[in-house]
C-alpha cells in the first residue's frame, strides 16, 4: 500500500512524516506518521494522539502498541499519528501557538490559519483516505481527571458495533460538537471512536 507517496509493503512497517507546512511563524513542521500494514488482508485501524498537546497518554498507549505488534502475525493495518498536534505537545501546551483547539477546526482548510491547514492535511491526506476505524485518544483537560472511557455517537449503527468491541470500558453516549474529529470522521464514513482516560501533562 502507499501512505503519503511512500510505498510499504506487506508485513513491513514505514515511517514517515505528514508535512504540515509553514506554521505560526512561517516555519514548517511534520509529524510522524507510522504504517504497520499486515501479512494478512484486514480493515485498517488509526490511531491518534495528542490532539490536544499536553494530553500525552496515548502517545504511550501507540508506543506500546508499536513494541507489541508484528506485522508478520497482523491482520489488516494500523497507521499511528501519536503526536497530531506537534508544536502544542512540543510546548507541553494544550493549544497551537496561536491558541487553537484543533479539535474545532476538522475537517479543515488549505487555505485558512495553521489550525485549519493542520486538520485538513491529517484529515485529507491520512485519516480520510486510508481508515476504517478510528480511536482518538484523550485525557482529561486541565486539572481534571478523566475515568476510563470511551465516547461514542451510539446513534450511529456502525459506531455502535465498533464500540462494543471495545467493551472493557463504559461508553459515554456523546454526539461531540460538528467540528471535531470524531464527529468528522463518522460522517466520512470512518467508525471514529475517542478514549479518554487520565490527566493532561501525566502518564
Ligand atoms: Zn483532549
Amino acid at each position: 500500500m502507499s501512505v503519503l507517496g511512500k510505498e510499504v509493503q506487506a508485513g513491513g512497517r514505514l515511517r514517515t512524516d505528514l508535512d504540515y507546512g509553514p506554521a505560526f511563524l512561517g516555519d514548517r513542521h511534520t509529524t510522524p506518521v507510522i504504517v504497520t500494514h499486515g501479512l494478512i488482508k484486514g480493515p485498517t485501524l488509526c490511531l491518534t494522539a495528542a490532539v490536544h498537546g499536553d494530553e500525552i497518554n496515548g502517545v504511550e498507549v501507540i508506543r506500546q502498541m508499536l513494541v507489541r505488534t508484528d506485522a508478520a502475525k497482523l491482520s489488516g493495518t494500523l497507521i499511528v499519528i501519536p503526536a497530531v498536534n506537534w508544536l502544542a505537545f512540543m510546548q507541553g501546551s494544550r493549544e497551537t501557538p496561536e491558541r487553537r483547539d484543533i479539535n474545532r477546526y476538522f475537517p479543515g482548510d488549505p487555505q485558512d490559519d495553521y489550525a485549519s491547514r493542520l486538520t485538513h492535511a491529517l484529515f485529507e491526506r491520512v485519516l480520510k483516505p486510508h481508515c476504517d476505524y478510528l480511536v482518538d485518544l484523550h485525557t482529561a483537560s486541565l486539572k481534571r481527571s478523566n475515568v476510563p472511557q470511551l465516547r461514542a455517537d451510539l446513534g450511529d449503527p456502525e459506531v455502535r458495533r465498533f464500540a462494543a468491541l471495545l467493551n472493557e470500558l463504559p461508553i459515554l453516549w456523546e454526539d461531540g460538537s460538528r467540528r471535531m474529529l470524531r464527529q468528522v470522521a463518522a460522517r466520512a464514513g470512518i467508525k471514529a471512536v475517542a478514549v479518554e482516560f487520565g490527566s493532561a501533562e501525566t502518564i
